[in-house]
C-alpha cells in the first residue's frame, strides 16, 4: 500500500510540474514559443510569460521551429 501511495505521490508531482511549465505566448500572432525559442527571445513588445495550459486556453498556436 505504502509503495501504491508513493507512485500516486510521484505521478502526481509530475503531473503538477507538467502544467506548471511556463511558455512564452505572443498575444499578437497567438503562437506559443518555448522560452529558449529564437522567436521568443526576439518577441519583447508582444510576448508574455504564461502557463503552458493558459496559453492554449486563450487560443494559442504552436510554434512550428519549437513546437510551442
Ligand atoms: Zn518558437
Amino acid at each position: 500500500m505504502k509503495k501504491l501511495l508513493t507512485i500516486l505521490f510521484i505521478f502526481f508531482t509530475m503531473t503538477l510540474s507538467a502544467n506548471a511549465e511556463t511558455v512564452i505566448y505572443n498575444t499578437a500572432t497567438q503562437k506559443v514559443h518555448k522560452p529558449h525559442c529564437q522567436h521568443a527571445k526576439k518577441c519583447t513588445v508582444n510576448c508574455i510569460k504564461i502557463e503552458k495550459n493558459d496559453a492554449y486556453k486563450r487560443g494559442g498556436k504552436p510554434c512550428k521551429v519549437c513546437g510551442g
